[in-house]
């Protein structure tokens, strides 16, 4: 199901990127060996309560030297655009600046609803400073203190207050959701449209929740699929498109609600920073992944060639491992036909589910073979593993001590789990838990 999103709009130093943090709080995580994925995020989730929802940082949109104005422009534009509620934030010690009147001026023209957050009211003295943000013409200015952490779950019962129903949104259990992600100009529309113009495929168009998105269902090999709309297959001509945040912000819309991603990369311009960190991502987010070389038709292709390109590509990838790679080419169609049954294998994987007898029988061989660590004199005892979750497929191995599961131990598990049971296309998490 979408969940939905938040964005912080507001002129500079407001404190947009410190209100940003405590919604989202530790829930953006460390990955150590994808570089560059958590840091500089403004797109995240956060929590109050009983909900779950996105956030973004509209001010970690900046589009080259634009001056101030259009920069807000922007960043107004893009609230506006993506946001299910917006929260306008002000700053409660300067008052209100003409700055903060131009913001105003642009969200008057949204029907989305506005929360007005009054930031920098430290302490109770100050409160009566929200008086004159009334006359912004948003309603009730909520006090708080991004700093010190006040007030931040009233502005949020508004918040979450205004989120749109929508109980029809169940996803269908047995459609398969897959996005394509991948930086400008990899060729996401292109290889959509030649899906979709292949024979026997059934197409329908069905509008999404906000007017832009829109899923696109396919039938194809006895499978229902819809492939989630991403940055840059419906372009829209808007300055901000073209910016790296914003297509990692659509690209991380997109996963969130895919079974399968589809990490393109472009065989002719080879592999860049940017490829990873929008790998990294979707890794992150646990769903199943392939790897699309695409434009194979721009080299000159062998055998050869593409067990050296799927050397770099591994090289690149290390974290994705378990993601199939497939060579085609959006323009000509060749190997096309490879796509959609490695998208059906990966998705399988993704929500198998192993009976706990025939996963222990795995993990108890692998433990003969090679004995559980020790750590200060004590051994590790593994006295059974289960299944608790699919998409990705989650077990939990219980332990005597935690403490004593070494990572590279971890690791050997996993390693024998996918010997024995393919998950090809999928991660799959392990989990030490504690039972005497
Ligand atoms: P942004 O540009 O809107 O993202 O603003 P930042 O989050 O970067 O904050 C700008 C400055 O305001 C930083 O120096 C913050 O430490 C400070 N700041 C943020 N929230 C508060 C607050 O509640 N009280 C006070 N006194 N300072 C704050
Ligand atoms: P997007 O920005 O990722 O959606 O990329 P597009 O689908 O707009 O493609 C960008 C450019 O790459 C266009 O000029 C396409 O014609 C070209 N392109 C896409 N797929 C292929 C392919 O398989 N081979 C070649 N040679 N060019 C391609």
């Amino acid at each position: 199901m979408r969940k939905s999103v938040v964005a912080i709009v507001g002129r500079p130093n407001v404190g947009k990127s410190t209100i940003f943090n405590r919604l989202v709080g530790e829930r953006i995580s460390i990955v150590e060996d994808i570089p560059g994925v958590t840091r500089d995020r403004i797109y995240a989730e956060g929590e109050w309560l009983t909900s779950t929802f996105n956030v973004i940082d509209t001010g970690g949109i900046e589009i080259g030297d634009e001056p101030l104005l259009v920069q807000m422009r922007h960043q107004a534009e893009v609230a506006i655009d993506e946001a299910d509620v917006i929260i306008f934030l002000v700053n409660g010690k300067e008052g209100i600046t003409a700055a903060d009147e131009e913001v105003a001026k642009l969200l008057y023209k949204s029907n989305k609803p506005i929360v007005l957050g009054v930031n920098k009211i430290d302490n109770p003295e100050m409160r009566e400073r929200i008086y004159e943000f009334y006359s912004l013409g948003f309603g009730e200015p909520f006090p708080i203190s991004g700093a010190h952490g006040l007030g931040l779950g009233d502005m949020l019962d508004e918040v979450v207050g205004n989120f749109p129903k929508r109980e029809t949104e169940v996803p269908d259990e047995d459609t398969v959701y897959f996005s394509l992600i991948g930086r400008p100009n990899v060729g996401k529309s292109s290889l959509v449209n030649a899906l979709l113009n292949e024979d026997r495929v059934i197409v329908s168009e069905m509008e999404g929740t906000t007017r832009d998105a829109i899923d696109t269902h396919l039938h194809k090999d006895d499978q229902d699929f819809v492939i989630i709309d991403t940055a840059g297959m419906r372009k829209r001509g808007k300055v901000y498109e073209s910016t790296e945040k914003y297509s990692v912000l659509r690209a991380l819309k997109a996963i969130e609600r895919s079974d399968v991603v589809l990490v393109l990369i472009d065989a002719e311009s080879g592999i860049r920073e940017q490829d990873k960190k929008i790998a990294g991502y979707a890794h992150e987010a646990g769903r199943a992944i392939i790897i699309v070389v695409n434009k194979w038709d721009t080299i000159e292709s062998d055998e050869k060639a593409i067990r050296d390109f799927e050397e770099k590509v591994r090289a690149h990838f290390l974290f994705l491992d378990y993601a199939p790679i497939v060579f085609l080419s959006a323009k000509t169609k060749k190997r096309l036909h490879t796509l959609i049954p490695a998208i059906k294998m990966a998705s399988e994987n993704h929500s198998i589910r192993i009976a706990t007898n025939v996963l222990n029988d795995v993990i108890m061989d692998a433990i003969a073979m090679n004995p559980t660590p020790t750590l200060k004199g004590k051994r590790l005892k593994v006295l059974y593993a289960t299944q608790v979750a699919v998409k990705p497929p989650s077990f939990v191995v219980f332990v005597n001590d935690p403490e004593l599961m070494h990572f590279s131990y971890q690791r050997f598990l996993e390693n024998k789990i996918r010997e024995a049971f393919g998950f090809v296309g999928t991660p799959i998490k392990i989990f030490a838990r504690r039972r005497q």
